[in-house]
């Protein structure tokens, strides 16, 4: 196979011929030109017209051959559109003014998807601005495909970037376990952009929204989506309630530190893990503390109670569940106990709304979790707009532009 004829075939042209391919391991030069006596397509509408006249050459990166440069150059042609009148033909290798091959887009956003950007960019010998145009116009085209129309329940939560010092705010589609939006900021204001970028027909659609008990989501949620069913999440109840035991536990051993400094010494986790979850050292210890009437362990008792809440087998029972569980917290003397009791109580019927759509962010932490790892390995993610695109490309399951080849 002569290198005109692997070039042809990867970019599966029919209106245009390779001319001829120059140089050598330094960098393969393409040059490319119109299939003779063919009627080219109106880059705005598709007909087909004779070529009017040619514009001055212009050059495409492609993917590298063995390692190899390629570029693509070719003076676009024009036509003349009865109906859009004199127009750049629709170049089947490229898309609008990029200077990357549709084909390397696909390539570089793939590997993306992967592996952190630098390195996509030492793979092709590109750079990391390069890989992030790809990233970009990837993106485009994906959420360009794709309308969201189909949306019903959502999860919003925020993640941190730049060590936690910057938050953004995110919403995914929980039925298909994918980003649908992300943007700067936590507040009331960056979720109403993102109700706002959906539209009220859209909205009006949505059953279902699960996020934390934090009040600037809570009121834009009820403001612009009046008719889903707002749940607060789980986990997120699940992990102040964590918080509240370990402060109880963190008081009381600054309590003991006279008397018995190593009684409390290394069990948080004793406190916090499910029991099912401890190993057999941890629980002789736990047996142990178990006997010595610890406030500590007042507060571990309320925890393991209160996650029978979910194993209620209707709305109804939850709530005569809760309200006794609320006694025996308010009445505990262990305060941060007695403020997540009221926290819980305050936000009761999004709570209980569980009962009625059984919609949790666990699958949220998950893809969180893979985000992380990836932009964490990758230098860059320093703007919030370059944050975002990687979030989408990486968690959105974006569909990526067809090309010849598939690179999967
Ligand atoms: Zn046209």
């Amino acid at each position: 196979m002569s290198l005109e004829s692997l070039v042809r075939a990867t970019l599966g042209i029919k209106d245009h011929r390779v001319v001829r391919v120059t140089g050598g391991v330094g960098g393969l030069r393409v040059e490319l030109d119109t299939a003779r006596r063919r009627r080219l397509p109106c880059g705005s509408c598709g007909r087909r017209y004779r070529v009017r006249d040619r514009l001055p050459e212009r050059a495409w990166r492609h993917v590298p051959l063995w390692g190899v440069r390629v570029l693509l150059m070719y003076r676009p042609a024009r036509v003349k559109c009865r109906d859009c009148g004199i127009r750049e033909e629709a170049i089947p290798w490229g898309s609008g003014k990029s200077p990357l091959s549709e084909p390397l887009v696909v390539v570089l956003a793939t590997w993306s998807r992967l592996l952190a950007w630098d390195v996509v960019g030492r793979l092709f010998g590109v750079s990391w601005s390069t890989v992030r145009v790809a990233v970009e116009r990837a993106v485009a085209y994906g959420q360009a495909q794709r309308r969201d129309d189909e949306l019903s329940h959502l999860g919003i939560d925020e993640i941190s970037r730049r060590k936690g010092h910057i938050y953004h705010t995110q919403v995914y589609d929980l039925a298909r376990k994918r980003l649908v939006w992300s943007g700067p900021d936590r507040d009331g204001d960056s979720l109403r952009r993102f109700f706002t970028w959906l539209g009220p027909e859209r909205c009006a659609r949505i059953q279902g929204i699960c996020c934390d008990m934090w009040a600037p989501y809570v009121d834009v949620i009820r403001e612009m989506c009046p008719n889903a069913v707002l749940v607060f999440d789980k986990f997120h109840i699940v992990s102040h309630l964590l918080k509240a035991v370990n402060d109880v536990r963190k008081a009381e051993a600054r309590e003991l530190s006279k008397i018995h400094p190593e009684l409390l010494k290394g069990t948080r986790y004793i406190w916090l893990k499910n029991h099912g979850n401890l190993t057999s050292r941890q629980e002789v210890r736990l047996s142990i503390l178990e006997k010595l009437n610890l406030k500590t362990n007042r507060a571990y008792l309320l925890k393991e109670l209160f996650s029978m809440l979910w194993n209620c087998d209707s709305r109804k029972k939850a709530e005569t569940f809760f309200t006794w569980w609320f006694w025996q917290a308010t009445h505990s003397r262990l305060e941060p106990m007695r403020r997540f009791a009221w926290m819980v109580r305050r936000h009761l019927d999004g709570v209980l709304a569980w009962f009625d759509v059984p919609i949790d962010n666990g699958a949220v932490e998950a893809m969180n979790n893979n985000a992380k790892a990836i932009s964490h390995r990758a230098r860059g993610y320093r703007t919030a707009k370059t944050f975002i695109l990687a979030m989408m490309h990486g968690m959105g399951k974006l569909p990526l532009p067809q090309t010849v080849h598939t690179f999967s």
